[in-house]
């Protein structure tokens, strides 16, 4: 299965939809109720006001979509940000806050633990199913052989 989509992209990508749609609409409305008022063109002014109007429930439709998309909250366990997607998620998922990979497995988030580097202090994350820890400061490998046993 494809990774859920987030929240905020599809939030995102509906408003600006719906900013250039209100945009246009604003502009076919104006102009065709100058063109209306000219009385010359006023069939022409007529197309535009429709057009508006058309653009008006388009941007309309696009801003109530925002309020039915299905949210889905996942808290990352290394900084608590509260990612937001559509469905839950199957399996890892990068956060969107952090950048680190959140382990998943069936749906839910795998316990996750820290442990300092030897080199430089920096606290670093793993899960059961790191294979190989490699610190976020300073990039050399951080021994897990001793901590493995206990987490299995
Ligand atoms: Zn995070
Ligand atoms: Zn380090």
């Amino acid at each position: 299965m494809d990774q859920p989509t987030r929240a905020d992209d599809v939030v995102e990508q509906n408003t600006s939809q719906a900013v250039i749609a209100g945009v246009l609409a604003a502009l076919c409305l104006i102009l065709g109720i100058v063109f209306i008022a000219y009385g010359s063109l006023s069939l022409a002014g007529w197309v535009l006001v429709t057009i508006g109007l058309a653009l008006t429930v388009f941007a309309a439709f696009r801003l109530i979509q925002n309020k039915q998309i299905p949210i889905e909250k996942l808290g990352c366990p290394y900084c608590q940000f509260q990612n937001t997607l559509t469905a839950k998620p199957e399996k890892d998922i990068m956060c969107r806050s952090c950048g680190r990979m959140i382990p998943i497995e069936n749906g839910v988030i795998l316990p996750t633990y820290h442990i300092k580097c030897k080199e430089c202090g920096k606290d670093n994350f793993f899960s059961r199913r790191t294979i190989k820890l490699i610190c976020e400061d300073c990039g050399k490998e951080v021994n897990l052989d001793n901590v493995r046993n206990m987490i299995q």
